[in-house]
């Protein structure tokens, strides 16, 4: 049976597999590329106090302007910088972005704090410039208080390399700057995590929220999310708020903060500006 399809089979996972390579190599080719040509811009997510509606803060979001392709979104490209070693100029450049951009925010008077994702391979203290020196540096340039800063690890970059992970995790809290952990529930070993590192606020994912209204599942998770966090005196931050619903339903449970398309898109630094400085009282996502 294998010898009869062995051939073409053989054939065709070939074919494919090149093809997959080749791809790759493209992506690669061009993200150096857009590094030395700075295609990529920062989209931010306000997040929003669920109890008074005020916008607190804002998730940097990656997205790259390709010349030819237009928006390119972070889920198609990150996986691949990470492999190719190109995280590190990447991932610098959002830190220093994110920095400037809230230097500016301050100036115009927005009292917000920015979040940025950050990936395991950012964390190797083998690293030409460790990540605290980065954030450090960035910190001082633009006269900003480390408290205004906040760093989102998701839990299975926890995983890769628990070791040193904690080790850089520590440095970076020694600086003041606090520890998000993104898209909690969606690794494998979530409670143990919140016992070992030093996490300030977890972010429940959007799965969870998306299914809380209709599925007594998702919403008892939910419920014990929020107790769970609240208890270990850990601050919650619901993502992907679709609908009033979702935020109603997140606010009743006393859950923190909030983001999601029901209160805003991620948008550019401009639109933010815009958006701060035109907010109703209070808010129409909380009235
Ligand atoms: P994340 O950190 O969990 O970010 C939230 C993602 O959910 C964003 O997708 C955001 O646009 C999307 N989102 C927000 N609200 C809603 C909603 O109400 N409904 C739905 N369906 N989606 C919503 P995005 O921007 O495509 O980013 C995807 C992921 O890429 C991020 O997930 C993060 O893990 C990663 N990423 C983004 N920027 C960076 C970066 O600068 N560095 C690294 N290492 N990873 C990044
Ligand atoms: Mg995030
Ligand atoms: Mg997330
Ligand atoms: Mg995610």
């Amino acid at each position: 049976q294998a010898k009869a399809a062995g051939r073409n089979t053989f054939q065709f996972f070939t074919k494919s597999m090149n093809e997959t390579v080749s791809r790759r190599m493209h992506i690669e080719q061009a993200l150096r590329q857009a590094i030395k040509r700075q295609e990529f811009i920062l989209h931010y997510q306000p997040v929003v106090s669920l109890d008074t509606g005020e916008i607190i803060g804002a998730e940097a979001l990656i997205r790259w302007q390709h010349p030819d392709k237009g928006l390119i979104y972070p889920d198609s490209f990150i996986e691949i910088a990470e492999e190719a070693g190109l995280i590190e100029p990447i991932g610098q450049w959002v830190i220093e972005q994110a920095c400037t951009d809230l230097r500016l925010w301050h100036d115009l008077g927005m009292k917000i704090q920015v979040a940025v994702n950050v990936s395991s391979r950012q964390c190797k203290q083998t690293s030409q410039t460790p990540i605290k020196d980065i954030i450090k540096k960035a910190l001082k340039v633009n006269n900003i208080s480390p408290s205004s800063l906040k760093v989102e690890i998701t839990e299975s970059s926890l995983m890769d390399n628990s070791e040193e992970m904690m080790t850089t995790l520590q440095d970076i809290r020694s600086l003041g700057v606090a520890i998000y952990m993104d898209d909690f529930g969606t690794g494998y070993s979530s409670l143990s995590y919140l016992k070992h590192f030093p996490i300030d606020v977890m972010k429940i994912d959007r799965s969870f929220i998306a299914g809380s209204i209709d599925d007594k599942t998702d919403a008892s998770l939910v419920e014990a999310v929020v107790l769970i966090g609240h208890s270990l005196s850990l601050k919650l931050v619901g993502e992907g708020i679709e609908t009033k619903q979702h935020y109603d339903y997140l606010r009743s449970l006393g859950c923190d903060y909030g983001q999601g398309y029901f209160i805003s898109k991620p948008i550019e630094s401009t639109a933010l500006i815009a958006l701060c400085q035109h907010v109703d009282n209070p808010p129409k996502w909380s009235s």
